[in-house]
């Protein structure tokens, strides 16, 4: 069973020279897709390029909450037109970050709601991010039309998790549920219905124990299924399963 990296940034630059040879290498690693995710213009111009190269890598294209402030009309609208290439199946990631406010608030909770009725016009699936902004995550989501997405929910509650698989939304966990400080995990991992939880790693951050320090890669995402599985008391071929299933669903792929 090929395992499905629902969420990574190979465009980032800690992959240097190496990318396209880690890239090639993940079938062989047990990993036999990818969906690639742009967090800006730049990124997402390279996550399509990556997926025109790399039959096994799709793409996602939108403004992250950290480069909200530099999106433009110009900007977005090339955005737009990537999403219909064949293999882009959608729309992030997109959110809000208070953590580390690297774009003003009011301009993420814009840039999150703007992109949110571009997918619902579209009916594409978006891929969101939060961190320490639920509650502001939440109210912009419940006012949007769109139901169908993917949130990280690392640290989030299984009251939030209830309520975005009431919207219709799928969860995805991250190495983070393998570190010793991850007991909410415990929590919601195994609460999530089997057909709406999926896997990623976010590479190159968030490597799963035992290696985490260094930097991450999809062939380190079968630490946190086999994570996820030990948490849901299911084998690792059936947590592989599950959520490869899942996400070739959720991107469209046969
Ligand atoms: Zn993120
Ligand atoms: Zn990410």
């Amino acid at each position: 069973m090929m395992l499905f990296d629902t969420h990574a940034h190979y465009d980032d630059d800690r992959f240097g020279e190496n990318r396209d040879a880690l890239l090639a290498s993940m079938p062989s690693q047990g990993v036999g897709y990818i969906t690639n995710v742009g967090t800006d213009l730049e990124t997402s111009l390279t996550t399509l390029e990556l997926t025109r190269r790399f039959d096994f890598v799709y793409g996602a294209v939108g403004f992250h909450p950290h480069q909200a402030k530099d999106m433009t009309n110009e900007s977005l609208d090339r955005i737009v037109a990537m999403l219909s290439e064949s293999k882009i199946r959608a729309l992030g990631e997109i959110g809000l970050d208070y953590h580390y406010d690297l774009s003003e608030r009011n301009i993420q909770r814009e840039a999150f709601a703007r992109q949110l009725d571009i997918a619902s016009q579209l009916d594409m699936p978006v891929i969101i991010h939060e961190r320490e902004a639920c509650k502001d995550v939440m109210d912009i989501l419940r006012a949007s039309k769109v139901g169908r997405g993917v949130v990280h929910c690392s640290g989030g509650s299984r009251e939030t998790a209830r309520e975005l698989l009431d919207m219709g939304f799928h969860i995805s966990f991250t190495g983070v549920i393998t570190f010793s400080n991850a007991k909410r995990a415990y929590e919601v991992v195994p609460y999530i219905p089997s057909d709406r939880i999926m896997a990623e790693t976010d590479c190159p951050y968030l490597t799963p124990v035992p290696f985490r320090g260094k930097t991450n890669h999809s062939g380190y995402l079968k630490y946190t299924v086999e994570k996820m599985a030990e948490m849901r008391g299911v084998s690792f071929e059936e947590m592989a399963d599950i959520t490869t299933r899942n996400a070739k669903l959720f991107y469209g792929i046969d």
